[in-house]
Order: C-alpha cells, then sequence, then structure tokens
C-alpha cells in the first residue's frame, strides 16, 4: 500500500480528496472538526515536502448550488486547524479554478468548492473527473468516510494517475485497524454488533464470525433473536421477518465455534420516551405493553466479563437507546469494559454507524485503540467488501 509517506512531493501539485463532509450550526460554523483533524497528518506530510494540497470535498446533499452546502464554510476552521492559510475557489473545474491552481506555491493549500454542486460527481462521471485530473500532478485519497462510493472524485479519477497514485495517512490507517480485527486479531477476538436492527447489519454477522471468538448482540437487534429462539418481547423492536434468520445465524456461528452473547435481562418502558415508566425485566420475557430499551444489569455484568477477557475488540452499535439518559448505562458498560480491557492491553476498534457517536457522547474515544472515521465505509469494510476508493488506488 503506496501512502503519501513513500513519496517525495517537492514542487509537486497534489490533488487530495479529503472528507471534509464536516457539520455545520444555524451560523455555518463548523460544530465537529474530527474529519478536518483526521485528514491533517496527510496535508502537513505533503506541506512539509515543500509540495502543494489542493483539498477536494463534498459537503451534505446539494441539489443545487445552496450556500449551506458550500465548503466556504469550512476554510476557518480548516485554516485553524492546519495552521496554514487555506485559499478556496469557488468551483472545482473550469478556468477560474486552473489559474489558481497554477498559480499555488510550494507550502500553499487551496481548498475547491463542494463537489456536488456538480451532478456528474455522484454519477462517477469520467469526463468530470478527467477535468478535475488535470489539477494536480498526483491523485491521493484520503477520504475514507466516502471511500464505498464510486464517485467521480473517489474512485474514477484514479485511472488518470496510472503511476501518480496513492493512499493518505487516514484512509491507509483505517484499512490497517480493521486487519488488526479482522485478519491479525489476537484470540479471543470479541465482536460487539448492537444497534436497531438485523437487517442493517446481517452482512456484517454472516462475515465477521470467521475472524472471531465472541459475539455479542445488543441493541433492538438483540429482541429478533431472543423472539426467534422462543422468547416472548412484548412490544419491543422486532424484525419478524428476519427471525429465521436469526436462527441461521446462530446455527452458523455455532457450526464456527463462535459463542454467540445475548441479553439476559432488559430495561423496559412502557413507550419510546425519556419520561416513560421504566423497570426492569428478564430479556426473553418482556410483558406485552412494554419494551426493551437497553440492557439490565446483569447483562451489563455479563457482557463486561466477556469484554475485559478479550484481547481483540470490535464495536459497532449501541446496546440501547443511549441518546435519552434512562436507556444508556448499556452503552456505558460497554464503553467502560472496552476501556479496562484496552488499558490492560487489548486492541479495541469502534467504527461503523452510530457507535461513534456513543463513544464520543460518553467520551471514551481515548480510551479505545482506534476509532473509524467512516460509518458506511466502516461497515461495509466489516461486510468484507472492498471499497471502490480502495480497489482504484490499488489498480
Ligand atoms: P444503528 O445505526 O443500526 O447502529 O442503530 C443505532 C440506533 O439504535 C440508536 O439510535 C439507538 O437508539 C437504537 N437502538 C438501540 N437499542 C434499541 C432498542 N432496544 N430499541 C430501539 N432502538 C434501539
Amino acid at each position: 500500500m503506496k501512502t503519501v509517506s513513500d513519496i517525495n512531493f517537492k514542487g509537486k501539485k497534489v490533488l487530495i480528496r479529503v472528507d471534509f463532509n464536516v457539520p455545520l450550526n444555524d451560523d455555518m460554523e463548523v460544530t465537529d472538526t474530527t474529519r478536518i483533524e483526521a485528514a491533517k497528518p496527510t496535508i502537513i506530510n505533503i506541506l512539509e515536502d515543500d509540495g502543494c494540497c489542493i483539498l477536494m470535498s463534498h459537503l451534505g446533499r446539494p441539489k443545487d448550488r445552496e450556500d449551506e452546502f458550500s465548503l466556504q464554510h469550512v476554510v476557518d476552521a480548516a485554516t485553524e486547524i492546519l495552521g496554514v492559510q487555506v485559499h478556496f475557489v469557488n468551483d472545482c473545474v473550469g478556468e477560474t479554478v486552473e489559474e489558481k491552481v497554477a498559480s499555488l506555491q510550494p507550502g500553499e493549500i487551496l481548498l475547491l468548492e463542494n463537489l456536488r454542486y456538480h451532478e456528474e460527481e455522484k454519477r462517477g462521471d469520467k469526463a468530470f473527473a478527467e477535468k478535475l485530473s488535470k489539477l494536480g500532478d498526483y491523485y491521493v485519497n484520503d477520504a475514507f468516510g466516502t471511500a464505498h462510493r464510486a464517485h467521480a472524485s473517489t474512485a474514477v479519477i484514479a485511472e488518470f494517475f496510472p503511476e501518480n497514485k496513492c493512499f493518505g495517512l487516514l484512509l491507509a490507517s483505517e484499512i490497517e485497524n480493521v486487519k488488526k480485527v479482522l485478519t491479525d486479531g489476537q484470540s479471543p477476538v470479541t465482536a460487539i454488533i448492537g444497534g436497531a436492527k438485523v437487517s442493517s447489519k446481517i452482512t456484517v454477522l454472516e462475515s465477521i464470525l470467521d475472524p472471531i471468538d465472541h459475539l455479542i448482540i445488543g441493541g433492538g437487534m438483540a429482541f429478533t433473536f431472543i423472539k426467534a429462539q422462543g422468547g416472548s418481547v412484548g412490544g419491543s423492536l422486532v424484525e419478524d421477518d428476519k427471525q429465521e434468520l436469526a436462527l441461521e445465524i446462530l446455527e452458523m456461528a455455532k457450526k464456527k465455534g463462535v459463542e454467540v452473547h445475548l441479553p439476559v435481562d432488559a430495561i423496559i418502558a412502557d413507550s419510546f420516551s425519556e419520561f416513560a415508566t421504566t423497570d426492569d425485566s428478564a430479556a426473553d420475557a418482556i410483558p406485552e405493553g412494554w419494551m426493551g430499551l437497553d440492557t439490565g444489569p446483569r447483562t451489563n455484568e455479563y457482557f463486561a466479563r466477556v469484554i475485559k477477557e478479550s484481547n481483540t475488540i470490535l464495536w459497532n452499535g449501541p446496546a440501547g437507546v443511549f441518546e435519552m439518559e434512562p436507556f444508556a448505562q448499556g452503552t456505558i458498560a460497554i464503553g467502560n469494559a472496552i476501556a479496562e480491557a484496552t488499558a490492560n492491553g487489548a486492541f479495541s476498534l469502534v467504527g461503523g454507524g452510530d457507535s461513534v457517536a456513543a463513544v464520543k457522547k460518553f467520551n471514551f474515544t481515548d480510551k479505545v485503540s482506534y476509532v473509524s472515521t467512516g460509518g458506511g465505509a466502516m461497515l461495509e469494510m466489516l461486510e468484507g467488501k472492498t471499497l471502490p476508493g480502495i480497489k482504484a488506488l490499488m489498480e
């Protein structure tokens, strides 16, 4: 895997696909700079070589050229984080852009306007990718968050740089950290899969069984498994059409020697609300009119025991409706157990979907080994897929 560390960019113009798709508030200020910070090592590496950086990204889902999706709003935050003035140009292709790029000096950074102002970007249009490619001597992809998309700037463009293309440091490190679980994980390897629905995690569940020893299933999706095994789950979230599949997954796990751990008790509520009346119950004997919204105290201890005995841990998806205070304890207990295991030398990776939000909310970010920056992209990696953005750099 060739990365920016393997190339000397002196005097070169380097076109970098970053993921600056950051959240903005009503005043158009960046409210979470994680993605900009994550791209910093790659950008600084190139500037230190005396190269110049041309940054391209998307922001949100514009239909037209709405101002609220302009990357102009990201300039100040990026300048502050990178410690270098970020220049901006109000398009990503065309004459003005080419002129700006031509006048760029070593050590300078130019941020292009939102790629998705051009519908050709998402279509993966080849002519558009070729126009973009004219802007750089080298192409670097560091946008893990969109690496699962075959868009013009994330995949198609790579073919215009047969030699001069490489991985950014963030993209490379995301791949390496997934490998630490899926191929090089030191056993016992434990995967904790939670979240709302079985349907969104089926492929992950199926494909991670090979490298793991323990599978902990939490969150709403656990109730489909419990009901499929004959339990009563009241009004809990259940996908009835996935019960058969849940049993198949359990059977597959058994054949592969994976121990599956399901909740034994639950915090139940009489409505889906922070202000609901709550109680606890056996996870397979939830009365009608009640729904399980979190794992109960016995489950939390049980899961924590398995986690603390693991040497490699993957966490995807919360144990309960962690956004509501009364149903956050299961997710916090998992976070605490992973933090303890990590402090004792285990490798822990958190990624995909909402687990990252939970990790941030409860301040576990610095207590786990690696937090992925990609929701959908990480899920697809865990599903064993080769992401288009990664494939394009390897070809
Ligand atoms: P996902 O994006 O699939 O990882 O799902 C995350 C969402 O699952 C969060 O918004 C949680 O509130 C939700 N969730 C977790 N446990 C439950 C549950 N027992 N019932 C309903 N929703 C849940």
